[in-house]
């Protein structure tokens, strides 16, 4: 089984796909994930997206498909949870075409809804967390870069929810419930 989780930044979808390797074996492909480890090792592409990264923007289609395209080559286990891919349509359609390149297709879409003012809060918290913690926040969850995400977010990924209702492919659950409850969502949503 493959899945989509889509939402705006703070959502949960780290969260919610990290309980999902857990408890069903599959594959969490966070291309966040992926770009801030590209950041860190110092090659050339983490340089392209830092200061992208780091102002909220969106990076190019062409370096996170490309980034997708590695990952779906080897063993599926429980099959693919697509974490923060894709962002805009022309990644949703690359996204079909990687899946069917593999033998592959996607089953499911889940919106996870969560209004701004909560995001905002979350993320802030996420930031001040990580520092309390004696870590450091992600370059990006500062107010500014946060308001670009959003930006970001409504401007570009919000119209993949009309696209996957059209294909009949889109549930859309409660993001501000727990953990718990909206874990019990997907579920639900995964039969
Ligand atoms: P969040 O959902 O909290 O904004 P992510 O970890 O998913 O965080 O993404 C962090 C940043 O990485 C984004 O703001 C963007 O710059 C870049 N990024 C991640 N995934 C994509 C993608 N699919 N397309 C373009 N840029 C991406």
């Amino acid at each position: 089984m493959n899945i989509i989780l889509l939402g705006p930044p703070g959502a949960g979808k780290g969260t919610q796909a990290s309980r999902l390797v857990e408890s069903r074996g599959m594959i969490q492909l966070s291309t966040g994930d992926m770009l801030r480890a590209a950041k860190t090792s110092g090659t050339e592409m983490g340089k392209i997206v830092s200061e992208v990264m780091d102002r909220g923007e969106l990076v190019t289609d062409e370096i996170v498909i490309g980034l997708i395209r590695e990952q779906l080559e080897g063993d599926k286990k429980g099959g693919f949870i697509f974490d923060g891919f894709p962002r805009t349509l022309a990644q949703a359609d690359a996204l079909a075409e990687l899946l069917a390149e593999v033998g592959e297709k996607l089953d499911a879409v889940i919106e996870m809804q969560v209004d701004d003012e909560v995001l905002v809060h979350r993320i802030v918290n996420r930031a001040k967390e990580a520092v309390a913690a004696g870590g450091t926040a992600r370059a990006d969850d500062n107010e500014d870069s946060l308001r670009i995400r959003l930006m970001e977010y409504y401007k570009k990924t919000s119209p993949l929810i009309g696209y996957y209702h059209a294909k009949g492919d889109l549930s859309s659950i409660d993001g501000l419930a727990s953990m718990d409850e909206v874990e019990a969502s997907i579920v639900k949503v995964l039969g």
